[in-house]
C-alpha cells in the first residue's frame, strides 16, 4: 500500500479520548486527514479535542467487543469518507497484579479490549482492504508485548496474543498489498499508569512482596515517564506515511534497551537449550 498523496487519507483509530489515541487524533486532524475515532464517550473526546478544526473527524461511540456494532463503525466511516487507509488499534489499558490474584472477569474484560476488540476490528476491515489491494493496520502492543516483568502477567497475555495474531496476519495479507506493523512504546506520559486507566485486583495476598513493589513504583510513575504521547503520535505517523518500518516498531529509548535484552536472554536461552532440544527428533526425517 502507498499511503495516499493526492487526497486525504482516511484513519480508523480505536480509544481516542485520551493519551496516544488522542494525540494521533489531534495531529492528523491538523494535517488535514479524515479521522474516525472510537471512544466510550464521543463527548469526552470533543471535550478533548476543543481548539481543533473537528469538520473532518467521525466520532464513533462504541463497545469494541460488539462486533455488530464494530462492522457498523467501519461500515459508516466508509459511507463518510469513500475508503479506509490506516487502523490503528490503539484501545487497551494495563493491569497490574500477580497472576494467582487477577481475577478471571477482570482478564476477560481486558482481553475484550485488547485482543477481541483488535480482532473485531481487523475483521470488519481486511475484506475492503483485500479487495482494494491497499491498506495499513497498525496495532499498538507494548515492550510487554516483547518480554514480560513481575506484576504484569495478565497484560503481557492480552500485548503478547496481539503480536502472536498480528505477526502471522503480516504473512497472511503480504500478497493483497496490505502492510501490518506493531508499535512497542516503552513508558509514555498519558493516563495508563492513572485509577482512571490502571486495573488491579480487588484483593491482594502478602505472598509477592516483588510484585507489590512493582505496583507501588507504578503507581507513583504518572508524570515521570520517559516517551512523550505526542511524539509517539508523529512516530506512528511516520510508520504510516512511509510504510518502511519493521514489523516491530519500537518506541522509546526505555523500549530500544530491554527490547535489546530480551534478544539476548532470547538467544542466550536458545543456545542452552540445544543439546537437549535435538535429542526429540524421530530419526530419518529430514
Ligand atoms: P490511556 O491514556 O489510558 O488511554 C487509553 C485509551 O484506551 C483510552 O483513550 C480509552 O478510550 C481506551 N480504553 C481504555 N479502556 C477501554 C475499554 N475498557 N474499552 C475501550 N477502550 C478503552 O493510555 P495510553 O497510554 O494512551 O494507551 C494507548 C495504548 O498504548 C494501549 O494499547 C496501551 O496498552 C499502549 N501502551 C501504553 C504505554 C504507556 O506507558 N502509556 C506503554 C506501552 C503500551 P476511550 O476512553 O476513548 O474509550
Amino acid at each position: 500500500m502507498t499511503y495516499p498523496t493526492d487526497r486525504p487519507a482516511t484513519w480508523f483509530i480505536t480509544g481516542a479520548s485520551r493519551g496516544l489515541g488522542l494525540e494521533l487524533v489531534k495531529k492528523l486532524l491538523e494535517r488535514g486527514d479524515n479521522v474516525a475515532a472510537t471512544t466510550r464517550s464521543t463527548e469526552r473526546l470533543i471535550g478533548s479535542l476543543e481548539g481543533t478544526d473537528t469538520s473532518r473527524l467521525h466520532a464513533l461511540a462504541l463497545d469494541l467487543a460488539d462486533e455488530a456494532q464494530v462492522v457498523q463503525a467501519v461500515n459508516s466511516t466508509k459511507e463518510r469518507f469513500g475508503t479506509i487507509d490506516v487502523v490503528v488499534n490503539n484501545a487497551g489499558y494495563g493491569y497490574l497484579g500477580a497472576v494467582e490474584e487477577v481475577p478471571d472477569a477482570d482478564v476477560r474484560a481486558m482481553f475484550d479490549v485488547q485482543i477481541f476488540g483488535a480482532w473485531n476490528v481487523l475483521r470488519a476491515v481486511l475484506p475492503g482492504f483485500r479487495e482494494a489491494h491497499s491498506g495499513h493496520i497498525i496495532n499498538i502492543s507494548s515492550i510487554v508485548g516483547l518480554l514480560a516483568f513481575p506484576g504484569w502477567g495478565l497484560y503481557a497475555a492480552g500485548k503478547f496474543a496481539l503480536e502472536g495474531l498480528t505477526a502471522s496476519l503480516a504473512g497472511e495479507v503480504a500478497d493483497y498489498g496490505i502492510k501490518v506493523n506493531l508499535v512497542e512504546p516503552g513508558y509514555m506520559r498519558t493516563d495508563f499508569l492513572r485509577p482512571v486507566s490502571i486495573g488491579l485486583p480487588e484483593s491482594t495476598t502478602d505472598a509477592y512482596p516483588a510484585v507489590r513493589e512493582m505496583v507501588e513504583q507504578h503507581l507513583a510513575m504518572p508524570g515521570t515517564q520517559l516517551g512523550d504521547p505526542a511524539k509517539a503520535a508523529e512516530a506512528i505517523i511516520t510508520v504510516a506515511t512511509t510504510g518502511t518500518a519493521p514489523i516491530h516498531q519500537i518506541l522509546g529509548s526505555d523500549s530500544l534497551g530491554l527490547a535489546e535484552a530480551r534478544v539476548k536472554g532470547l538467544t542466550e536461552a536458545i543456545d542452552a537449550s540445544r543439546e537437549l532440544a535435538v535429542t526429540t527428533d524421530i530419526p530419518g526425517v529430514a
